[in-house]
């Protein structure tokens, strides 16, 4: 069974515990994954604004530092890590796609279960599919990495 490396579980500190336990119960199903990202400094974060890898000013990023000292948003990639966007065939990059699309579909399984049976108490939003309607081509910015917790 897959687990979390080192670094993973350094990150996963950094966000709220109802996204810590969505990711430590979705790698207990088998697709081994990797946490790359979690807390932001503003700084990092401007400078992510200035590479048009973020929308939204630091205030409103859910992978800001909030007064508890967790954020709630996370990136996560099954491993070992395909960027859909490097793979030099169509091939792969379906592929590369197709197995970030199966981890989301784990982490909304984990999260709504969970939530439903009051263990969490935030939903999970996902990076490509922002109004959660599960139609992938109504949107602009494709953030498939991304995932967040929401009221
Ligand atoms: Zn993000």
């Amino acid at each position: 069974m897959p687990y979390f490396g080192k670094h993973s579980l350094i990150l996963l500190e950094n966000l709220h515990q109802d996204g810590q336990i969505i990711a430590k119960q979705a790698i207990t199903v088998g697709l081994d994954f990797s946490i790359i990202e979690t807390a932001r400094d503003k700084e990092t974060h401007d400078y992510y604004l200035k590479k048009k890898l973020s929308k939204v000013p630091y205030e409103k990023t859910k992978h800001r530092i909030y007064p508890d000292n967790f954020c709630r948003a996370f990136h996560a990639i099954p491993y070992p890590i395909m960027w859909p966007d490097k793979q030099k065939s169509i091939d792969k990059k379906i592929l590369a796609l197709n197995r970030i699309f199966i981890l989301a579909g784990i982490l909304f399984g984990i999260s709504t279960k969970l939530r439903n049976d009051g263990i969490i108490r935030h939903k999970l939003r996902w990076g490509g599919d922002w109004d959660k309607d599960f139609i992938f081509d109504d949107q602009t910015f494709f953030d498939y990495i991304h995932f967040e917790l929401i009221e």
